[in-house]
């Protein structure tokens, strides 16, 4: 049977450089990089190492990359420290979040330990730009904004700019998920003005199970996780060492190849979109999937003109791995939180969303595969409903 991976946004595979990277730390270097004998010091120099490494491409200082085990556990570091020991009592987000910034802030929320603003979102997925304009004037509460640079479900871009100027203008805090983002774009902390970002190695063919977050220095956040004082006492716990070796190497090609990468996969997005306007009457792309400029090129959110509860399984018995939302938690096939945002019930009971994310591994052919298939599905409803 074919295997077509059009899940990319969920995880990547792996790249072979990365694999081979981290099977030679794997044979040649297992100390415990806090081992203060030759062994440690290996493992303790590679360490340091990735960090500069993963600095410098983010125009960051070392000492302001901390190693992580993921994106959640970075994004909720840096949000329940901003509340818990940065005395912010007041976040401005947005219910567009991926989960771990949603759930971490609703957490806070029911603790009432903070007051949480929800920004409304337009029709096509960006946020109010002029309602957050208004709201952030008001500087009585210490406030952190916590809005994604691209949202992974519809892809939306952020314009992370226009946001970041605005926060330091009226002293606001600013995170942003980079966890779609870092690797596919080029990424300047400085440039950007931001004070907090997140990274996951899975995401840009690294290992899972390593991570990063980005804060910067005069931002002073704090622990999580309590124990033996690692990364400079923010996460303890013994580093994943190879992990960490694998999503520094990752990001080194992800950045090598960016301009090479960006092409090919903005060819087959765009090869998707066409294909699939002219085969399936009545499609259409959720928030500005199909706009290349205000959305990830990595992402496509179709919205097929029927409803089919079904289709995960149709799916998967043509040997095609796409998402029917975010999917990267549970594999449940429920409306999610973006959709019910977007949509209102009736029209999300007359659709169906389908979330196609792309790498540079596919191919033309994974695309005809695809198409072919969703015509397939597509014809029996649209007869039915014809
Ligand atoms: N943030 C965004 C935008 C994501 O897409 C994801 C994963 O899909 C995460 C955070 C969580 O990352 P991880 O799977 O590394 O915990």
């Amino acid at each position: 049977m074919q295997k077509v991976y059009l899940d990319n946004a969920a995880t990547t595979a792996i790249h072979p450089q990365v694999i081979e990277e981290m099977v030679n730390v794997m044979k040649d270097c297992y100390g415990n990089p806090s081992s203060t004998h030759i062994f440690g010091r290996e493992a303790k120099a590679l360490l340091e190492l990735a960090r500069k490494k993963i600095a410098q491409q983010l125009n960051a200082a070392p000492a302001e990359i901390y190693f992580t085990s993921c994106g959640t556990e970075s994004n909720n570091t840096i949000i329940r420290s901003c509340v818990n020991d940065l005395g912010v009592t007041r976040i401005i987000t947005t219910y567009m979040e991926h989960k771990c910034v949603m759930e971490s802030v609703s957490d806070l929320e029911s603790r009432d330990k903070v007051e949480v603003i929800r920004l409304n979102i337009l029709k096509d997925g960006s946020i109010d730009y002029d309602q957050f304009e208004e709201l952030i004037k008001d500087q009585s509460k210490k406030t952190l904004v916590s809005l994604m640079h691209a949202n992974n479900e519809i892809g939306n871009l952020l314009d992370v700019k226009r946001i970041s100027a605005l926060t330091k203008e009226y002293n606001a805090l600013f995170h942003t998920d980079t966890v779609q983002t870092v690797g596919h774009y080029p990424i300047d902390v400085e440039d950007l003005g931001i004070d907090f970002a997140s990274c996951s190695a899975h995401k840009i063919h690294g290992p899972k199970g390593a991570g990063f977050l980005y804060a910067r220095k005069s931002t002073h956040i704090k622990p999580l996780i309590a124990g033996g004082g690692q990364e400079r006492g923010l996460r303890s716990g013994t580093e994943n060492v190879y992990g960490i070796v694998g999503l520094s190497k990752a990001l080194e090609i992800s950045l090598e190849e960016l301009e090479n990468h960006t092409k090919h996969i903005e060819g087959l997005k765009k090869y998707a979109i066409e294909e699939l306007t002219a085969k399936i009457p009545g499609v259409a792309f959720n928030g500005l999937s199909n706009d290349f400029e205000k959305s990830l090129y990595t992402v496509l959110s179709v919205k097929l003109p029927f409803h089919d509860t079904l289709i995960g399984f149709e799916l998967e018995l043509a040997g095609i791995a796409v998402s029917q939302g975010s999917a990267c938690s549970s594999g449940a096939a429920k409306v999610s939180k973006v959709m019910e945002t977007l949509y209102t019930e009736e029209e999300v009971n007359q659709m169906t969303p389908l979330r196609v994310s792309f790498s540079y591994m596919n191919t033309k052919e994974d695309i005809d595969a695809l198409v072919s298939t969703l015509v397939k599905i597509s014809s029996k409803h649209l007869v039915v409903n014809a």
